[in-house]
């Protein structure tokens, strides 16, 4: 193995403590230099962001954004060229690619210190004119002139460079630059290049899985991991087989170690493949016909209907394909469902399986010696993707973070490092702060409470509090004070497709796992139905040392008016549940009941329905003592209610059973 191949985790260095919100004076940031997109992010005591841009975007580009699910973080690695100018770059340039497709450079990354006999095929397939350039590289020649892929890369880091620097109000100068971990020497050189000719000081080139493994935290907290990176994009797939070494001392000088023991994949294989996949007909009937222009024209066409079509199917069951022709192509109106493009796309996955076997096979290991599975590339968000990787593996890969992301946040977290930007309160084997779900009226159930050592588990059973309700949503909620409100929102989603059931009967199992890294998945399952839905989360980013002690002291303050708060709200809740059935049995059995009771009834209920309006607007200004007796008395004068109830129904099962 070169040793270009190993990527060396320094452990931070207390020479330049960083706080929030202060950047040391020379930042580092990562960049994530990608074939079809490029970003670029900073990491500081609360962990890495990516910067985006730092003006509003023109017209046209928030049309495109709005196209493109609106990433504006994403810089579509394009490149548009007149003459010895750059005339656009990122979504300007490809928002206009089809107009100018000789002039407008993308996936220059393939070309990247390869020469041109090397890369003839895929020379070939794209609409710019590649050449041979100096010393035999594959090079763009646009309008006379010859630019390596260095200097075309180049000129997209400046653009990066430039959008750090307003993002951080400083001169960016260094960056930690990410490239594939099958790039050979000569690959990484003409990285290198790129930064030097954009004006930057490369201080580290960084292995995209091991990025990966760094944005989770894997080689942070010095146990030997061997972890598979699965990595699908839109025209690649790469699998990468790392192994992360704890430093040898326990020095905090010492570095971890990431070593690549293999790697696998197919160039040619990626999110496209899926489009393809799911209109192969309609693609069939468009290249029959007409002239070239006419087909690649109807080929684009066809490709962003196919692509928008495959991603509202990573949401959906099923979705209409609409298709408005303008007759260069037949109108489309279909109804695709998930399971027709996952039988479809089978192949597809089976391929991306057959090189993670390959892989652990050439690293000389099981793979019950994986311990687990990080997936990056936009194409992981297809659920079947997910599934077929679980499948596998035997357990749940990690998606905590965004898998468009992930890599340019890893290099950012290595830049910090670097820096000498510390983060290690929050990098500790325990919980730093308790994480639990919101229940009814805002209030917050702990599962796990802070100081717990990782890895644990916890599982609570809740129910619905309406009637007939179908989906359920889930906020998953991290903080030590008793409202959702004073808490740090970690995380919504719904569990759907219920069958109706009254309030209170479905038995939904929530279980909170966190594993060794402090990633957190949280399942809930409905026991009847078998309905599930999770989530991931990395609780861990976006919070500073000094935050954690801050929430922790806050939660002291507060101690005894958050508990009253919970009591009252709970209280709210219960009183809800109790006038509801009173209110049902009242109008049931009023018939039999004395004039008088029925008044102190409603009474009662008047004073509890007020209280729970007060609870809801502003549970603060409850008496919660006050609360707790009027229930007590709308209980107590009810008794007369629920017996007469309870008497009507054994007459009413009476008069039934004969
Ligand atoms: P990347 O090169 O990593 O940005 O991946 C881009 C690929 O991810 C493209 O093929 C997209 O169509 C695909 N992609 C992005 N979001 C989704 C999604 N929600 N479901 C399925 N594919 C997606």
């Amino acid at each position: 193995m070169s040793g270009s191949e190993q990527d060396n985790f320094d452990q931070a260095s207390p020479s330049s403590p960083s706080g929030p919100g202060t950047f040391p004076s020379d930042p580092i940031v990562g960049i994530d230099l990608g074939t079809t997109n490029s970003l670029v992010a900073f990491a500081d005591a609360r962990g890495p962001r990516i910067l985006g841009p730092g003006e509003t975007p023109s017209e046209k580009v928030r049309q495109h954004d709005q196209d493109h699910q609106d990433h504006p973080d994403l810089v579509p690695s394009v490149i548009r060229y007149a003459g010895d100018a750059v005339e656009a770059v990122g979504t300007d340039a490809a928002a206009d690619l089809k107009t100018h497709p000789a002039r407008t450079v993308f996936s220059v990354k393939r070309f990247m210190g390869r020469s041109f006999s090397d890369r003839s095929e895929e020379a070939s397939m794209v609409p710019y004119a590649v050449v041979e350039g100096p010393r035999g590289l594959a090079s763009v020649e646009i309008d006379g002139r010859i630019r390596t892929p260095q200097e075309i890369s180049a000129d997209l880091l400046v653009h990066l460079r430039d959008r750090a620097s307003t993002a951080l109000g400083q001169t960016v100068k260094r960056a930690v630059i990410t490239v594939p971990a099958y790039f050979d020497d000569s690959q990484r050189q003409a990285t290198r290049d790129a930064g030097r000719l954009a004006g930057l000081e490369v201080v580290r080139i960084l292995n995209e899985p091991t990025a990966a493994a760094l944005a989770y935290g894997i080689g942070t907290r010095g146990a030997t991991e061997t972890i598979i990176v699965y990595d699908l994009g839109g025209g690649t797939f790469d699998v990468t087989v790392l192994q992360v070494m704890p430093p040898e001392s326990d020095d905090a000088e010492g570095e971890s170690i990431f070593r690549v023991l293999a790697t696998a994949g197919d160039s040619r294989l990626g999110g496209d493949d899926f489009d393809r996949v799911l209109i192969q007909d309609l693609i069939e009937e468009a290249i029959a016909g007409g002239d070239d222009v006419d087909r690649s024209h109807r080929l684009a066409l066809l490709r962003e209907v196919g692509a928008r079509a495959k991603i509202a199917l990573s949401e959906a069951d099923a979705t209409q394909l609409i298709l408005d022709g303008g007759g260069v192509l037949p109108d489309v109106d279909r109804l695709l469902t998930r399971a027709a493009f996952e039988e479809a796309a089978q192949p597809l996955v089976e391929r991306t399986l057959e090189a993670c076997r390959r892989a652990v096979k050439d690293a000389g290991l099981k793979i019950t010696e994986i311990d687990r599975v990080v997936l990056v590339g936009g194409s992981t968000r297809m659920p079947m993707i997910r599934e077929a990787v679980e499948k596998w593996f035997g357990s749940p890969g990690y998606v905590a973070l965004d898998p468009d992301r992930v890599i340019a946040m890893g290099a950012a977290v290595q830049a910090s490092v670097l820096a000498g930007i510390r983060r290690d309160a929050l990098l500790l084997d325990v919980i730093p702060l308790s994480l639990g779900l919101e229940t009814a009226g805002g209030a917050v159930a702990k599962l796990v409470v802070r100081n717990t050592m990782v890895p644990t588990r916890a599982v609570e059973m809740f129910s619905t509090s309406v009637d007939g309700q179908v989906n359920v949503a889930l906020h998953v909620v991290q903080g030590e004070r008793e409202m959702v409100a004073d808490c740090r929102s970690l995380s919504r989603f719904e569990l759907r497709g219920l069958p109706p059931m009254p309030a209170g009967i479905p038995q939904i199992e929530v279980t909170f796992n966190v594993d060794a890294n402090g990633v957190l998945g949280v399942e809930a399952v409905e026991r009847r139905s078998g309905r599930r839905a999770r989530v991931q989360v990395l609780p861990s980013h976006g919070l500073t040392r000094e935050e954690v002690a801050q929430i922790e002291a806050d939660s002291y303050t507060h101690a005894r008016e958050d508990m009253l708060v919970h009591r009252v709200v709970d209280l709210a809740v219960n009183a809800a549940l109790d006038v509801k059935w009173i209110q049902e049995a009242l109008s049931r059995v009023r018939d039999v009941l004395p004039g008088s009771t029925t008044d102190a009834v409603e009474s009662h209920l008047v004073i509890v329905e007020g209280l729970i309006a007060s609870a809801r607007e502003n549970p603060r200004a409850v008496d919660a003592d006050a609360f707790q007796a009027a229930k007590e008395s709308l209980d107590r004068a009810s008794m007369p209610v629920h017996e007469a109830a309870i008497t009507r129904s054994l007459r009413d099962d009476g008069i039934e059973s004969d």
